[in-house]
């Protein structure tokens, strides 16, 4: 029986939060995700944020994945590979089925033979401000589909929506525990959870032990940072605008270091 344990993915977007997420995993023995979205794409160049977190990556004591999140089309997914990720998403879970298989298929062909895993969305997660509309439901991944899925797609990983959202959540998240357990029997990848920012620890603990291998966390990292360092500037305890690099890299960690705990992926280094 596999250990049960999730691997906590972390937004990264520079070198303070590719630090925070890294050392948090030093410090916990624990693995990790260093996880670059495509939309930061407009923010930062895909080219640049690769070559660092490599190094960063490569220098570590613990094993840290670098991995594309939500990569919303076949060329932006080549673009990654060719900047060396070691594991990418496809996401087109907003498609239709046979679409959302064609294209992850596609990405699987590619991925294989370079070593790189793939990750696919099945079912929509959509976005904590419109949390708790009567259409929910009609976005949660169905079991009967996530079978045939796999099948023709062949992808190593899987993400699930079971009442989950991105961001903040309008209203406290109800996860569908019933729903991951029938996921769980027939799913032969791991499973995994987006949205992590605002799900109460027990849950976590119970989607973990259900099954859920993979939790993408980033709201909540930077909420902390914007708390602490606000607090820091409000205090007047800064010299120079380093400080608040620093404050942001602490807020970050502080959350890293505590999911992975909830996660219990402490010492499986
Ligand atoms: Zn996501």
């Amino acid at each position: 029986m596999r250990q049960k344990y999730g691997i906590g993915a972390f937004n990264i977007f520079d070198i303070e939060s590719m630090e925070a997420v890294v050392e948090a995993a030093e410090e916990q023995k624990s693995p990790a995700i260093l996880a670059f979205a495509e939309i930061m794409g407009d923010k930062i160049s895909i080219e640049r944020v690769s070559l660092i977190a490599r190094q960063i990556a490569q220098e570590a004591s613990v094993p840290i994945a670098f991995h594309l999140d939500h990569g919303q089309s076949f060329e932006y997914v080549l673009k990654a590979i060719r900047n060396g990720f070691s594991s990418v998403m496809i996401d087109a879970s907003m498609k239709p089925f046979e679409d959302n298989v064609a294209v992850s298929k596609k990405v699987v062909e590619v991925c294989r033979p370079l070593g790189i895993t793939v990750e696919a969305e099945l079912g929509h997660v959509g976005e904590g401000s419109t949390y708790g509309q009567d259409d929910d439901d009609s976005f949660k991944t169905v079991p009967e589909e996530v079978k045939k899925f796999i099948e023709q797609t062949d992808v190593d990983a899987l993400a699930v929506s079971i009442g989950n959202a991105h961001g903040l959540y309008k209203k406290a998240p109800l996860i569908d525990h019933e729903l991951l357990k029938k996921l769980e029997e027939v799913s032969k990848v791991p499973l995994v959870l987006h949205g992590g920012s605002g799900i109460s620890d027990d849950d976590f603990r119970k989607t973990v032990r259900e099954g859920i291998c993979k939790i993408n966390i980033f709201t909540e990292m930077s909420q902390q940072a914007i708390c602490d360092t606000k607090e820091l500037l409000d205090k007047g305890e800064y010299k120079w605008v380093l400080d608040c690099c620093f404050s942001i890299k602490e807020g970050m960690k502080k959350i890293a270091k505590k999911r992975m705990e909830v996660f219990d992926s402490v010492g499986k280094a």
